[in-house]
């Protein structure tokens, strides 16, 4: 049906966002595809619109108008407005552009082994949601401004809680942001030194309004750190036939600072092996009683997508969503390494109304959402790495 609307004669051009699919023709036009226009904003055009990424909607002026979003972009009306936030990229408006796919109507090809279907179940049993909601409480209580006294308690926590998992090795890799120490929290689960390699990682970091204000960061990103450690502790107790490092970034808000710092620092040998890397932000939103992923990356690696979207089907209630134009999170520096790597995070993210805000507390997060993506995590972990 999309399909048919998209190639439609009367339709001069079209957009994907997710659920949306925006149409751009004459009123009179689109009036002879016999579709149903939700809406219409005559006499705009394709070159009257622009394209904004990560937008999310607190960060917009007033004056901005969103005809569409989708994963996180959004297609608004052309504005003069200046964008000051870094945490915004606008684009030109390509017509004809897949911006963001649902599951419904996102064509992939991966099917489970009998073996691989068992490993993903076992997996996804092994999530344990109290837990995980416990550790993002934890986290929570930790002002973790990269420049408070607080984020070196959360950063000692972390390493407490892998430790507790007996990793074959553990560091802190210390790095700087604008003249202050900051650090990434690392295990390893060394699994031979040929094995493949796959990296789960998660910022510990958080912003809020003013440095003066608390920062708690519970959905922004004490659920994806805790989800680190939750994946570590599922993952500690399998056989794994790959190696696994598990990274609890820092700096991440302060323009992605520990995950350029990993990159950068990555040893070759390492680097030569890492078949994928999965990082989490924002994983425990849901505006409304069901449950929607947004996945994440660059179109070459639409193969990692894929098998991610495999294992969303095995979730009951999951919708999927995705997307590539990857954009402002840890996933950024590996991809621009050419290092296959996925953002997973909830896709009602942009609507959260306490972004980057001293109000970003456990009671906004959803135990339910957060154990979805868990689930979807580490069935995907457990068929990559065949354990
Ligand atoms: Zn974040």
């Amino acid at each position: 049906m999309l399909e048919k609307i998209k190639h439609d004669r009367h339709v001069s051009w079209w957009a994907e966002f997710g659920d949306t699919l925006v149409v751009g023709g004459t009123g009179k036009s689109l009036a002879l595809t016999g579709i149903p226009l939700t809406s219409k904003y005559e006499p705009l055009t394709a070159r009257d619109l622009s394209i904004v990424i990560a937008g999310h909607q607190n960060t917009l002026p007033d004056s901005v108008q969103i005809l569409a979003r989708g994963g996180r972009t959004s297609l608004i009306i052309k504005n003069p407005a200046v964008f000051t936030d870094d945490h915004i990229l606008i684009q030109d408006f390509k017509p004809n552009t897949v911006y963001a796919q649902s599951g419904e109507h996102n064509a992939h090809s991966i099917i489970l082994t009998m073996n691989q279907a068992l490993n993903a179940q076992s997996a996804m049993d092994d999530v344990d949601a109290v837990r995980w909601f416990s550790d993002v409480g934890t986290l929570s209580n930790w002002n973790r401004h990269v420049s408070s006294v607080d984020i070196v308690s959360a950063r000692d926590w972390i390493q407490e809680q892998f430790l507790k998992l007996a990793p074959t090795s553990r560091s802190l890799q210390k790095f700087n942001v604008r003249g202050r120490d900051a650090w990434n929290v690392i295990a390893t689960f060394d699994a031979g030194p040929t094995s493949d390699v796959y990296v789960i990682g998660g910022h510990y970091d958080s912003i809020s309004e003013q440095i003066s204000q608390s920062a708690p960061g519970a959905e922004d990103n004490a659920s994806g750190a805790a989800g680190v450690i939750e994946l570590a502790r599922v993952f500690s107790s399998r056989q794994n036939k790959a190696t696994l490092i598990f990274v609890a970034f820092s700096g991440e808000e302060e323009g992605l600072v520990g995950s350029k710092a990993y990159v950068i620092n990555l040893p070759q040998d390492i680097k030569s092996r890492i078949k994928s890397v999965l990082t989490m932000d924002m994983i425990g939103y849901s505006k409304d009683d069901s449950e929607d992923v947004l996945l994440e990356t660059a179109s070459k690696f639409k193969p990692l997508s894929d098998q991610y979207a495999a294992a969303a089907r095995l979730v009951p209630g999951l919708r999927y969503f995705t997307t590539f134009n990857p954009f402002g999170s840890d996933h950024m520096p590996f991809i621009d390494a050419d290092i296959p790597a996925i953002l997973t995070i909830d896709n009602d993210w942009g609507d959260y109304p306490t972004y980057h805000r001293t109000g970003d507390t456990i009671d906004k997060v959803s135990r339910d959402m957060g154990l979805a993506i868990l689930k979807m995590n580490a069935a995907t972990l457990a068929v990559l790495t065949g354990s």
